[in-house]
């Protein structure tokens, strides 16, 4: 449902509220696969409305971000903000820090797809500041 020209149309359930502690502004986690040992990959969707983003963080065996709807950001540490958009797909290697989430405008839906999380999934950092947000 659409209740205004910047709130995009949830693909997947807005389900479990991103914590405080590991996200700025309001996202929404679905999980889609759960980590099993079988698979050994989690996948799941993340809305980000409109400002909303993670922390600094890393993955111990990598990320792939497939991007659903919407325009956001992603930077790995070091290098410029890339802005990501609709069909865009976004490697993050193994053990490098970055973080993702919407443009302060538009929201942004992102499917992640980890690999191999009996390396470990996610090991969370500090927040993005709003300097570094808009830089
Ligand atoms: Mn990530």
């Amino acid at each position: 449902m659409k209740t205004n020209k910047n709130e995009l149309e949830a693909i997947f359930p807005q389900d479990e509220k991103g914590s405080d502690q590991y996200f700025t502004g309001n996202s929404y986690n679905y999980t889609l696969v759960d980590v099993d040992s079988v698979f050994t990959t989690a996948i799941g969707n993340v809305y980000f409305e409109p400002g909303a983003r993670s922390n600094w963080h890393s993955h111990p065996a990598g990320q792939i971000l497939i991007i659903t709807d919407g325009i956001g950001y992603h930077q790995i540490e070091g290098q410029p903000i890339e802005i990501i958009k609709k069909g865009d797909v976004v490697k993050c290697p193994p053990n490098v820090r970055h973080w993702h989430g919407a443009s302060p405008d538009v929201g942004l839906q992102q499917l992640y797809i980890v690999p191999n999380t009996e390396k470990g999934i996610v090991v969370w950092q500090e927040a993005v500041t709003n300097e570094q947000y808009r830089k």
